[in-house]
């Protein structure tokens, strides 16, 4: 679950960070309603999920109103990397001494939680690695040992700020530590972190991704979850209560388990096709989710064929057979469907579907087969098109 920047200062703001004070605006109108109560000179700044705001013209300095009102209205519905830019935060600006990088994630390899802090901020980290890493100064957290002031000094100390911008950051790192931990966060990232000429240490950008499954336990993450970016697909199948990716390919895919609907995925790809979507949906398999899940897929029009893939384990073939019927009788499939049924009761359930097979519907005995079948009337119905 990725944040804007505005909810990802909120987000560090409750974990005690310094962050500027600044309003949401959806319009030019309330864009300079916010800054006449900010008062001038403001930052006008594009939200959106996506970094290199600045270089894409979607962050400004103004200095008065009028520069607020053209800013915002240049900035409002710019396209940057293919986000559309609905909403602008407009924050008291802020004098700049220096720029600085800092972050936390996770290093999987390492088992660890690895931070990363450097006085080389501002431009992206990533050129900064490649072009001088040693500017770079890396620390790897034990989760259950946590991070210690000692520790984080050392830390400090090792990307050689100035004398006067340490103890801010240090303090600043065992917040946005615990921010980290505590508020169930995959990667926190502020660039830059500025020293002021005052010597104040001060976040000026925020990239949060929070993990999604923590919201029930987190007050205020369902607001956050609300203005996720998800494509029409995503919006309809998580309505539904499905777990549902969309894709860029032409082979809608239904399996029941998150694995074997992955590895559903991976067999199209191998004998050349392309997925539309990843769909689990889970153990059930019963008539109502079946119809859901179809009705997904049938609205997405990249859609060619449909590959349902299920394994009976607690679910039985012959109730997975009897759902896939009724969800058929409930909603008008536009494309062919191949089905492979497998595991428990797969007998019965096969026996159950056999007198329906048609030419768009058609089953096969293992997953390669069906996967096959349903690339090759993926492209012919591409053909026929
Ligand atoms: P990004 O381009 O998406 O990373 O957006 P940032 O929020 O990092 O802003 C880009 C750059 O704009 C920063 O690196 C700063 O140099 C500049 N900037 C952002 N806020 C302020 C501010 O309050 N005052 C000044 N002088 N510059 C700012
Ligand atoms: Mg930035």
């Amino acid at each position: 679950m990725d944040l804007f920047e505005y909810q990802g200062k909120q987000f560090f703001a409750g974990y005690g960070m310094p962050v500027s004070p600044g309003e949401i605006a959806f319009t030019v109108d309330e864009a300079v309603a916010a800054a006449e109560r900010l008062g001038t000179p403001v930052m006008v700044k594009a939200q959106v999920h996506t970094g290199g705001r600045g270089k894409a013209g979607g962050v400004k300095f103004a200095a008065t109103i009028d520069d607020v009102r053209t800013h915002a209205s240049d900035i409002l519905g710019l396209d940057i990397n293919g986000h559309v830019v609905g909403r602008v935060w407009i924050e008291k600006a802020s004098d700049i001494a220096e720029e600085y990088y800092a972050s936390f994630t996770l290093d999987r390899s390492a088992r660890k939680h690895l931070g990363m802090l450097s006085a080389e901020g501002g431009v992206e980290i990533e050129t900064v690695a490649e072009q001088n890493p040693d500017a770079i100064a890396k620390i790897w957290v034990d989760p259950v040992d946590g991070l210690d002031e000692e520790a984080c000094r050392e830390w400090v100390a090792a990307a050689n700020l100035p004398d006067a911008a340490v103890d801010g950051t240090v303090r600043i790192m065992l917040q946005l530590y615990t921010a980290y931990v505590e508020g169930d966060a995959d990667l926190v990232e502020i660039n830059p972190l500025i020293l002021t000429p005052e010597g104040e240490v001060h976040v000026l950008d925020a990239k949060v991704t929070l993990d999604g499954n923590s919201v029930f336990r987190h007050e205020g993450y369902a607001a956050f979850d609300e203005t996720q970016a998800r494509d029409e697909r995503e919006t309809a199948a998580h309505a539904g209560g499905l777990q549902y990716v969309g894709l860029d390919g032409s082979v809608g895919v239904i399996a029941n388990g998150a694995g074997l609907a992955m590895s559903t995925v991976d067999v199209v790809n191998q004998v050349g096709g392309a997925a539309a979507n990843f769909l689990d949906i889970g153990g059930g398999a019963n008539a109502d989710v079946m119809a859901g899940a179809l009705e997904v897929i049938n609205n997405d029009p990249a859609v060619r064929s449909i590959f349902i893939n299920i394994f009976g384990g607690i679910t039985r073939g012959d109730e997975v057979a009897n759902g896939i019927l009724e969800a058929l009788s409930r909603v008008q499939i536009e494309a062919p469907i191949v089905i492979r049924l497998d595991g428990t009761n797969a007998d019965e359930g096969r026996a159950i579907l056999e007198p329906h097979l048609s030419d768009t519907l058609a089953m096969a005995s293992t997953m390669l087969e069906a996967a096959e079948r349903a690339v090759e009337l993926a492209g012919a119905a591409a053909v026929g098109a």
